[in-house]
């Protein structure tokens, strides 16, 4: 049964949703985006987890994407590690987390993001770059510079 992400629960069919992977969180993220949508899912055999978000965090933080999730999002994410199950998401951020754990994920609606984003350091003297996995300050080895953290994809 694979997870879903609130997006799924507010636009997918219900005889789509019945059945599958959801954070207890996502019930009260539902209530406030669609009270009437809420009462729909509350309905359906779901299965609810509230789950230890430890390692999804650490996750995130390695892929620079957790100040873009929400703890809703990262209880989700929870959940897919938890259950080894296809994650539905449209989100960037939450699709790159899988692809960093080599979880499996599919799109809600959109197309699938095809690349990883990463963190890079580039200097702002020499402008060299260098990749990194967490992000952190550094100075340049050629030229002793400051070197800025940006997003870079790979
Ligand atoms: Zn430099």
């Amino acid at each position: 049964m694979p997870v879903l992400d609130t997006a799924a629960l507010l636009h997918w069919p219900v005889e789509k949703i019945a059945g599958n992977l959801v954070a207890n969180s996502q019930m009260t993220e539902l209530e406030n985006l669609s009270p009437e949508r809420a009462m729909l899912v509350e309905a359906l055999d779901l299965r609810w987890e509230s789950p230890d978000t430890k390692d999804a965090e650490i996750a995130a933080a390695k892929t620079g994407d957790l100040p873009r999730l929400s703890p809703v999002d990262l209880d989700v994410i929870a959940i897919a590690i938890n259950s080894n199950e296809i994650l539905y998401t449209d989100d960037y951020s939450m699709q790159n987390v899988c692809r960093f754990l080599g979880l499996e994920f599919q799109p809600v609606f959109n197309q699938k993001s095809k690349k990883q984003w990463f963190w890079q350091l580039k200097c702002i003297g020499c402008r060299a770059t260098k990749e990194i996995e967490i992000e952190k300050e550094e100075t340049c080895e050629i030229c002793g510079s400051p070197m800025k953290v940006k997003k870079a994809r790979r």
